[in-house]
């Protein structure tokens, strides 16, 4: 088998450190399933914009187009925050998606028993939460056209957005909602507004024909304010959540609260092929930045998740997840979990466990 290509975009604050020790777990997942990498690196965000004036340089488009897979830590910080800046660091992620065609994106959330004092939930509220959040990522309000301002007749101001999804925008997230529910545990809730939003009634109406094809995966449908309150008073209720960009962008930040700290969460941004976008749902964290005590875990995971989706290396994926859960059940902890190690210690910890 050929060596993988996995392109490296660390970007700002606590980037680097982190995206360090996913790439060393991967190195020695990998090694152990008798697979090699190369891991060219590249510009991203606020250190792109320093070097070359822009927040995704054409390198780091080369780089990407000829890698498997990218793995990236985060962007920005307050130095590139000025109000007046004409390049902001989050215009290279956002064109990094756009450029790699990534649709879906993923967020699993499984708290660690052993984490439950650090969620504000109750335990037994967290007790076999397991479920898998995807959002559709490129269509909906965030996109849709007409947008902007127009001035009134007489004073005053109108402003617009506008909700549009075409059918292949929903039939592929929808579809791919369905195939990891065959894989996990064949349930598929997808959240609308249908009693509200033509939009929704459309996404309703292809969730249920798609169903169809999908015989051994129960498909529910839930209005998306009572699937906010359910994610909270019975979260172990879901398997796999799929729906629009907005709604996703807040669902899935409520379901991660219950995983406790936000250095836990993976992300995998997907599109048609297999190569993907992987980075913890954090930012760059630069009142931590420099200090080596960041939780690598986030993106540990995420070098996982790459691993299941983009290398078709399922067993280096598991092999990756088992040891976070080990290193966990051992007593491993960064501050943010209320511990004392660096953030070199905490990857340690976990490669010393794959090594098993
Ligand atoms: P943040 O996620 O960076 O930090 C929020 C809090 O969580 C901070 O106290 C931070 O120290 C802590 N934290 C985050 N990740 C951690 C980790 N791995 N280990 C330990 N503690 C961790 O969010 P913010 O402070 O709102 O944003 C900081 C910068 O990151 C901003 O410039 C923002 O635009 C950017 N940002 C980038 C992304 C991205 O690259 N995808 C996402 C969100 C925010």
């Amino acid at each position: 088998m050929t060596a993988a290509t996995i392109a490296l975009l660390p970007g700002d604050g606590i980037g680097p450190e982190i995206v360090d020790e996913a790439r060393k777990c991967l190195e020695v997942g990998l090694a152990r399933a008798g697979r090699t990498a190369r891991f060219p690196e590249a510009l991203v965000g606020g250190r792109a914009i320093d070097l070359t004036g822009s927040a995704l340089p054409p390198a780091t488009l080369e780089a990407v187009d000829g890698a498997d897979a990218v793995l990236l830590g985060a962007v920005g910080g307050p130095k590139w925050d000025a109000p007046d800046a004409k390049v902001r660091p989050e215009q290279g992620l956002l064109a990094l998606r756009r450029h790699l065609g990534v649709w879906a994106n993923l967020r699993p959330v499984k708290p660690f028993p052993e984490l439950a004092d650090a969620t504000p939930l109750k335990p037994e509220r967290l007790a076999g939460v397991d479920l898998l959040c995807i959002r559709e990522l490129t269509g909906g309000l965030y996109f849709g056209e007409p947008k902007g301002r127009t001035p009134l007749d007489g004073g005053g101001v109108r402003a617009v957005d506008t909700l549009v999804y075409t059918d292949v925008e929903i039939r592929r997230v929808v579809t791919l909602a369905f195939r990891l529910a065959a894989q996990r545990r064949g349930k598929v809730t997808s959240i609308d507004k249908a009693n509200v939003l033509e939009s929704s009634r459309l996404w309703r109406q292809l969730a249920t024909e798609i169903g169809r094809g999908f015989p051994d995966v129960a498909l529910e449908h839930q209005l998306v304010d009572s699937a906010a309150m359910r994610l909270i008073t019975h979260p172990s209720s879901f398997d796999v959540i799929v729906t629009e960009n907005m709604f996703g962008d807040i669902l899935t930040d409520e379901a991660a609260v219950l995983a406790g700290s936000l250095g836990l969460l993976p992300s995998a941004s997907l599109g048609d092929g297999p190569r993907g976008l992987y980075e913890p749902i954090h930012g760059s964290a630069p009142d931590i930045a420099g200090q080596g005590i960041a939780n690598p875990i986030g993106t540990i995971l995420s070098a996982a998740m790459l691993a299941r989706h983009s290398l078709d290396a399922d067993a280096v994926a598991r092999r990756i997840e088992d040891a976070v859960a080990r290193a966990l059940a051992d007593g491993c902890r960064t501050a943010d979990l209320g511990g004392r190690m660096s953030t070199a210690a905490m990857g340690a910890a976990i490669r010393e466990r794959m090594e098993g």
